[in-house]
């Protein structure tokens, strides 16, 4: 067997000593006989390793007591409705400040259900930053405003939380969530996809502070509806129990290397190296704001486009894959969650290097 480097932003690569656990258990979950995924979400041991998952993931982001963790279904994609069902409560208008292209189908999304405010958007730049805290036009009376804290596509992050006042702060989380410490109580909800930095897909997280919760849009399924959740222990039906051990799995794992802050150092290390290089030749250019920019996608652009396809093959024949960027942007985009180690970034660089030389 021999592992390649996947720099792909979702699905993405997963911590090799975590799938390797899951490898060895997957016929006989802890000498019952039988793997984690055949047996009943109600039987004790799974809901042990529920339990144990959410406990893991409280200590991690140390997630104050009065905020609700539920492991759910539907990808980011459903939270974008989801997050207006649950949290209007009456109120008429929400806040959006656009980063990128998910912030802009999450605004769509939201006009089903209410006025969506677009307080502020750098679609103008197209996406290539954050538009300054002074200038959003916030609405005072909003249920609550909601940031993209990554950009997926465009790799535009926040590296600060904007402060919002009483409104409540809710923060599309999916390709951040676990790679840097962040202030929960700065937040009323945090929600993410699981597939690029927590586990497989099909899991979707939402921390919530409960004072938020209770008051739905009329005719709202109970299935769709946080306090149900909450109250059901996210298993008013069958949950993804799969993917919930496996995140469990990767938060036992993020604890044991010294949880988010050696995270964040090595995050941080590892997109600083690949930043520093794009900026030091003009073979490839990333076009990111250097005060926004991700620590986790890293979109580049080749000087001449043509190269592209010729760039990618040679990847794949050195191991490195998937860095062939969105359709939205064109170009490459490396993709180094959580999972992605240094070598895999040194590996690309000295990739990047070689491409040069050899056309350049
Ligand atoms: C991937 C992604 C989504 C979409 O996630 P799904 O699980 O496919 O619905 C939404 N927001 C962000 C920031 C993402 O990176």
């Amino acid at each position: 067997m021999s592992r390649i480097f996947n720099f792909s932003a979702g699905p993405a690569t997963l911590p090799q000593p975590v799938l390797e656990a899951v490898a060895a258990e997957m016929l006989d979950f802890d000498g019952l006989g039988m793997g984690i995924m055949e047996m009943s979400h109600r039987d004790k041991p799974f809901m042990q390793v529920a339990a144990e998952a959410e406990a893991d993931l409280r200590a991690l982001m140390n997630i104050p007591a009065n905020y609700k963790v539920l492991f759910l279904q539907g990808g980011a994609t459903a939270q974008f409705s989801f997050i207006p069902m649950n949290l209007l409560a009456g109120k008429a208008s929400a806040d959006y400040v656009v980063t990128g292209d998910w912030g802009k189908k999450a605004a769509k999304a939201a006009k089903s259900f209410c006025s969506v405010n677009l307080a502020a958007t750098s679609e103008a730049s197209k996406f290539t930053t954050i538009p300054d805290r002074a200038e959003w036009k916030l609405n005072p009376d909003a249920a609550y405003c909601h940031i993209t804290p990554n950009e997926t596509i465009h790799g535009v992050e926040f590296l600060d939380t904007p402060d919002v006042g009483n409104v409540p702060l809710v923060g599309d989380f999916s390709s951040t969530i676990l790679s840097r410490p962040v202030d929960v109580s700065k937040y009323g909800l945090i929600y993410a996809g699981s597939q690029k930095n927590i586990g497989p897909a099909g899991l979707t997280i939402v921390i919530v502070r409960d004072d938020l919760i209770g008051t739905v849009v009329d005719g709202l399924p109970p299935i769709f509806n946080y306090a149900e959740q909450a109250a059901n222990e996210s298993m008013l039906n069958t949950p993804p129990t799969f993917a919930w051990y496996m995140a469990g799995k990767v938060f036992k794992c993020l604890l044991a290397n010294g949880g988010l802050e050696a995270m964040a150092a090595v995050n941080q290390r590892k997109a600083a190296k690949l930043y520093a290089y794009l900026d030091g030749q003009d073979f490839y250019t990333n076009p990111v704001d250097k005060a926004c920019r991700s620590w986790m996608n890293i979109p580049f652009t080749l000087a001449n486009a043509e190269l592209d396809a010729d760039f990618l093959k040679g990847a794949k024949a050195a191991g490195l894959n998937g860095l062939k960027g969105h359709r939205a942007v064109g170009g490459m985009r490396a993709s180094v969650y959580n999972a992605m180690p240094e070598a895999g970034v040194d590996a690309l660089l000295d990739y990047m290097k070689q491409f040069v030389v050899q056309h350049g």
